[in-house]
């Protein structure tokens, strides 16, 4: 597998700019011919996490959908769109984010992911049930936003491709994975060699930082990505915002488990300086310690304490239910004041914190993290 990543220089969504940048991504790795040929089934696969509209930088800017789309159909290929949110409808998904538009006005398809296939996997996992929509492409092309995420840190175009799992199968697997992110990470990477996208582009020209992927904050990267090896393409991004491999859980595990490349000086990078456009003081949800090197007695003894864990803010909190209802380990109930978290029952999968519309579930520090902080 290819491992050049084009790195492009993008600042706004002007049709124009967006435009000339995914194609001069594109070319710089060798053309879309090289992907897409005549007659061929292509399946897009954007980010749309929930119901926002493109300028809340939590789903994949239809901007970007749109030029992959023409350039699909410029090869002479059928162009299809779909993802399969968590949760929500999804035809208004499609119509909030600016997706269905798109579609509509360029000629493409939405795709309906709700009916899965089994496909056996020849990793550590053995089989995943993915969308048929996403089986039968014959190529997919990855389209993931640059966004933080409150358990991977970063979430790019490895995890982007975990919407490929229909609706509430996603679920499971973290109920299956429990406390051990090792596997949820590793499962992801396995996932995205199964899935094996032609080809990714990456919409890092605004990103979101702080509480992502669903209630963050918007913040300007200024890029376009392109490339065949998702992992290279997520060590690229990580790379433009200050982070290396060893910060980004999904990355190790695809190190661990020999897929992609993991090493920045291996990826050969074309198109604009990657050092000219870094972004400084990039803003990172607080960052789980259980890996490090202590006794075991002394990690139970301070789980909770060395931690992360989902806290809420009562005040912006509605009770809507949404985070009860879809919490994989039942671990939010109603309390007298408010909502409750059972955190030794918790996973810290921050399920609830991707899915609140309110943004008021936050990634919080145990006491010895605070500490550590201060
Ligand atoms: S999803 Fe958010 S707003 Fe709804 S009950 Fe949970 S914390 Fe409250
Ligand atoms: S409380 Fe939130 S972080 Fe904990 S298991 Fe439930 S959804 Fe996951």
């Amino acid at each position: 597998m290819s491992s050049t990543i084009s790195l492009i220089r993008c600042s706004t969504y002007e049709r124009e700019e967006v435009d000339a940048a995914v194609r001069r991504a594109i070319a710089l790795i060798g053309g879309i011919s090289l992907y897409v040929r005549p007659g061929q089934r292509v399946l897009i696969k954007p980010n749309l996490l929930k119901a926002a509209p493109p300028e809340a930088a939590v789903t994949t800017h239809p901007e970007i959908v749109r030029t992959i789309i023409r350039m699909v159909r410029e090869a002479g290929a059928t162009a299809l769109v779909g993802d399969s949110p968590g949760i929500g409808d999804y035809r208004k998904i499609c119509q909030r984010t600016g997706i269905l538009a798109v579609a509509e006005s360029e000629g493409a398809k939405i795709a309906d992911f709700s009916e899965a296939v089994e496909v056996k996997n020849a990793g550590r996992f053995q089989r995943f049930e993915i969308a048929r929509a996403v089986a039968e492409a014959d190529v997919v092309i990855n389209v993931p936003k640059f966004k933080t995420h409150g358990m991977t840190v970063l979430t790019g175009a490895v995890k982007n491709l975990f919407g490929c799992i229909p609706g509430k199968r996603k679920v499971q697997w973290h109920f299956n994975s429990g406390v051990d992110h090792g596997a949820f990470t590793r499962m992801l990477v396995e996932l995205s060699a199964l899935v094996k996208p032609g080809l990714s582009v990456m919409d890092a020209i605004i990103g979101m930082e702080g509480n992502g992927p669903g209630s963050g904050d918007p913040r300007a990267i200024g890029a376009v990505l392109a490339g065949v090896d998702p992992v290279a393409l997520d060590v690229v991004a990580g790379a433009l915002v200050g982070l290396g491999p060893e910060a980004l859980p999904i990355l190790k595990a695809a190190r661990d488990a020999n897929i992609g490349e993991t090493d920045l000086a291996r990826i050969s990078q074309v198109g604009d300086e990657l050092r000219s456009m870094q972004v400084r003081h990039f803003k990172i949800p607080p960052r789980d310690h259980t890996e490090w090197r202590v006794p075991d007695w002394l990690r139970r003894t301070l789980k909770e304490a060395f931690t992360t864990r989902p806290v809420v803010d009562q005040q912006h909190c509605v009770r809507c239910g949404i985070c009860v209802n879809h919490c994989p380990r039942q671990a939010i109930h109603y309390g007298k004041s408010g909502l409750v978290f059972d955190y030794r029952n918790c996973i810290r999968c921050y399920c609830c914190q991707e899915f609140c519309p309110q943004g008021a579930i936050t990634v919080g520090r145990g006491w010895a993290l605070k500490i550590l902080r201060a």
